[in-house]
């Protein structure tokens, strides 16, 4: 059984950590080594001065004749993207806007996310990027239904297909359905 690498919340992270023991090491695949080492926490950019919970932090023990490899991994909460200070939901709804045809600088002032032009369009690139994965997981996914419409850019049609599949906050819905991270399309160690 593997460990989850996205949580809802922390009321589910204290339920897997009761079970831990059954989870392997996704590092070196051994058996009930994984122990519990502190908590993430984060800066969010509305507010730098205020500390937040984003994940936890599992250690590999290799202490007192355990067998483990000594190596540590996160366990994200959902609405947590990799390296990132926008949250999963703020990146949706910038998303939206431009599904529905905004300028990538006119949402981010809306937002109030960020002022500067470079920031908008380095998201923007972030997000043709992370395209591919999306793209891979909804191919797996048979309900979506390609509806042929004019996008600002032609990279945001999975994008388009998410919308339809889960129109509210699907980036968080994504992370924690499939158990992968957005901005990086594996599993990784990070
Ligand atoms: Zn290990």
């Amino acid at each position: 059984m593997n460990i989850k690498r996205f949580v809802q919340d922390t009321a589910e992270w204290e339920a897997e950590r009761i079970i831990m023991k059954r989870y392997r090491c996704p590092h070196c695949l051994a058996p009930g080594t994984l122990i519990s080492h502190g908590r993430l926490y984060g800066y969010q950019f509305r507010n730098h001065s205020n500390r937040v919970l984003r994940g936890f932090r599992l250690f590999c023990s290799n202490r007192y004749r355990r067998k483990g490899c000594g190596r540590t991994f996160s366990v994200w909460l959902a609405w947590k993207l990799y390296r990132s200070l926008l949250n999963a939901m703020d990146v949706w709804r910038f998303i939206c806007g431009l599904l529905d045809g905004q300028a990538p600088q006119t949402i981010a002032r809306h937002m109030m996310i960020n002022t500067s032009n470079a920031s908008a369009y380095r998201l923007c690139a972030r997000l043709k990027r992370a395209q591919f994965g999306l793209r891979t997981i909804l191919q797996g996914l048979s309900s979506v239904s390609a509806i042929h419409r004019s996008l600002p850019w032609p990279w945001l049609l999975p994008y388009d297909h998410l919308r339809q599949l889960h129109p509210d906050d699907a980036i968080q819905w994504l992370q924690y359905q499939f158990q992968k991270s957005f901005f990086l399309p594996s599993t990784g160690t990070a």
